[in-house]
């Protein structure tokens, strides 16, 4: 496409992605009088709402507080969160009539398909007279007195704000980049080195065949490490471990260390085996771990040593029972990494919150440059929190 740079359009406020942040401040500025343009180098708006939540995006979580993110600095998601809240985007589907259900541990999802979301989004920009570019990439940004000029492959564009919400890293394939970082170099902003989150661990070797061997199990567990830890379901696959439990601890890892993982965690399970003890002394201890975990796993873990031989009950002490469950409840794994960006729902890390107020998302050192959504330094748990801090962020800036 040509590069028109003799008539330039001109609107308030000129948005980069049309994602869930994106569309979310373009409509609500455009209700606020501002004339937008939201522009995306996609040929299709919102890709990620429309894959999320398994296709029926979980858009927020009940329970939000500023101690569900993940930031250098643990303040900053705090202003926007307490403006925008779960409760006030339930009031925004409510007026478009689209229905929930809460699944589990506060996370809402639609009852419909996620494509909701994405007609809500796209129907309140349009009803603000905001205006959606797809197909257009940016070449080049420079700030003028009056705001900015931006160069895009379908013309030129002087904007009196600049909005970026071009999210983070996770999933090339679906059009991410690395733009956001770009842009906040380009203006003297620091960016907190990007890594892969909500993402599953491989492993190399030994691990890796005997966690392929049972794929497709899950069973709850505790994942933690020093600094999280986080009770859901763990899951094993043909790489390695997944599920959301794993997920949520792989925001808070580091290359080369261990996670620690409780397969007792619920449960008393020196009781339970004590109980199984007095009833059935001649069974063997493999038998009563099958009454507590998934009869695969515990032939997995007496392939590997993880326990001791399967005696029978009888033979073993109470001592040795509770040695097991002490064991059992801090089994140790080594992951060799992770997926990376190819299946990493989010992405950590991100422009630094130090150059941005956290009442409006706009930066400290170049007046009128906005970063909302998830190239900010700002990442949520698994559960919605993301979508949240998408919306809340998008309407603090919104609201400047
Ligand atoms: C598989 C999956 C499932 C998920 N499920 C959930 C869930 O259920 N709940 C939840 O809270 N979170 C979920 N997330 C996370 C959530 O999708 C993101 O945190 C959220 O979409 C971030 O919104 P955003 O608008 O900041 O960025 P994005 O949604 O990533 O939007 C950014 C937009 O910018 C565009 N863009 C990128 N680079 C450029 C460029 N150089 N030029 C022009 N345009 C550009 C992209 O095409 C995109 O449209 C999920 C993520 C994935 C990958």
């Amino acid at each position: 496409m040509a590069v028109s740079t003799d008539t330039p359009n001109s609107c308030d406020a000129l948005v980069i992605g049309a994602g869930a942040a994106g569309l979310f401040y373009g409509a609500r500025a455009g209700e606020a009088g501002l004339r937008v343009l939201v522009i995306d180098h996609a040929a299709k708006p919102a890709e990620k709402v429309r894959i999320s939540g398994g296709g029926r995006c979980n858009f927020t979580n009940l329970h939000t507080a500023p101690e569900n993110f993940i930031s250098a600095n643990r303040h900053f998601a705090r202003s926007a969160l307490a403006r925008f809240t779960p409760t006030d985007f339930l009031a925004h589907l409510a007026r478009h009539s689209i229905t929930w259900h809460e699944k589990t541990l506060g996370q809402l999802f639609c009852d419909a398909r996620s494509g909701a979301i994405i007609d809500m989004l796209l129907g309140d920009l349009r009803a603000a007279g905001g205006e959606l570019r797809l197909n257009t990439s940016i070449r080049d940004i420079e700030k003028t007195n009056e705001g900015f000029r931006v160069v895009t492959s379908g013309g030129v564009v002087e904007a009196a704000r600049l909005v970026i919400a071009s999210g983070g890293l996770s999933i090339p394939k679906m059009g991410a980049t690395g733009f956001a970082y770009d842009v906040a170099r380009q203006f003297g902003h620091a960016v907190i080195a990007p890594r892969p989150a909500l993402v599953p661990f491989v492993f190399e070797g030994r691990d890796k065949e005997d966690f392929a061997s049972i794929s497709g199990l899950a069973c709850p567990v505790q994942a933690r490490n020093d600094r999280a830890a986080f009770e859901e379901a763990l899951l094993f696959t043909h790489r390695g471990l997944s599920g959301p439990a794993i997920l949520q601890i792989s925001s808070y890892w580091a290359e080369g260390e261990p996670v620690t993982l409780d397969l007792m965690a619920g449960l008393d399970a020196a009781a339970a085996l004590m109980a199984f003890k007095a009833q059935h002394p001649k069974k063997s201890l493999a038998t009563a771990l099958e009454s507590l975990l998934p009869a695969r796993l515990v032939a997995l873990l007496s392939a590997r040593g993880d326990v001791p031989d399967m005696p029978r009950l009888a033979d073993m002490s109470h001592g040795a029972i509770e040695n097991l469950v002490s064991s059992l409840s801090r089994w140790t794994v080594k992951p060799s990494g992770t997926e990376g960006w190819r299946t990493a729902e989010v992405t950590a890390g991100g422009v630094d919150t130090s150059g941005l107020s956290s009442k409006t998302m706009e930066s400290r050192l170049v007046p009128g440059l906005y970063f909302i959504g998830e190239c900010v330094d700002v990442t949520g748990w698994l559960g919605g929190y993301n979508f949240q801090w998408a919306w809340a962020s998008a309407y603090a800036a919104a609201r400047a």
